[in-house]
């Protein structure tokens, strides 16, 4: 990853109404999402100097912010195209039903885990799901954008539960959030990255 951009979104910030308000969305994309790119490309930065003058003092700070700002973009820009237009009933494709199937023991399985997983992320994370070469497929809980994580795998699914990514609609209420957020979840994409 060379010098990171914000993504523009492929949907107005109303667009996931009601079930994700315009407000957080535009708050979320425009400040923080834009933070951690400053903040990756920042790092890079500092990362470069510090190779110039040969001067180490500070690269333990630098490669965790290299790693905190770098995931925490890669993640919002993953979080932004697995969201679409709410429908109330919004459920993957049969065959993608069977391949989460083949892993959870069902589709129903698989939502009880993730909503599950999710909601009791330990302060600031990600509820994931993720696979691997062998098309098996895995839930994680990150914890802050980079911990947590198993390297290699695939990101098919992420849900942001940052406070920032709620905190205005659903106060106290993550559980809420992510019940919201199953509406607005663009499954076409997750079998695309599948
Ligand atoms: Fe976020």
């Amino acid at each position: 990853m060379e010098q990171a951009t914000l993504p523009k979104l492929s949907y107005e910030y109303n667009a996931l109404e009601p079930y994700y308000d315009a407000q957080t969305i535009e708050i979320h994309h425009s400040k923080h999402h834009a933070g951690y790119v400053k903040g990756f490309n920042n790092a890079q930065e500092k990362l470069a100097q510090a190779r110039e003058s040969n001067d180490y003092t500070l690269i333990k700070h630098y490669e965790h912010e290299l790693a905190f700002h770098g995931a925490g973009h890669r993640l919002h820009s993953l979080f932004w195209e697995n969201m679409r237009a709410g429908k109330d009933v919004n459920e993957p494709s049969e065959q993608l039903k069977q391949k989460l199937a083949n892993s959870f023991g069902s589709y129903e399985a698989f939502v009880a885990q993730f909503k599950k997983a999710t909601a009791t992320v330990e302060g600031s994370g990600w509820g994931a799901l993720v696979s691997h070469d062998d098309g098996s497929m895995h839930i994680l809980a990150i914890h802050n954008h980079q911990n947590a994580f198993i390297p290699g795998c695939k990101v098919l699914l992420v849900c942001d539960v940052w406070e920032h990514a709620y905190y205005l609609k659903f106060q106290n209420k993550r559980a809420e959030w992510i019940n919201s957020f199953m509406h607005i979840i663009n499954w076409d994409v997750v079998e695309q990255r599948l």
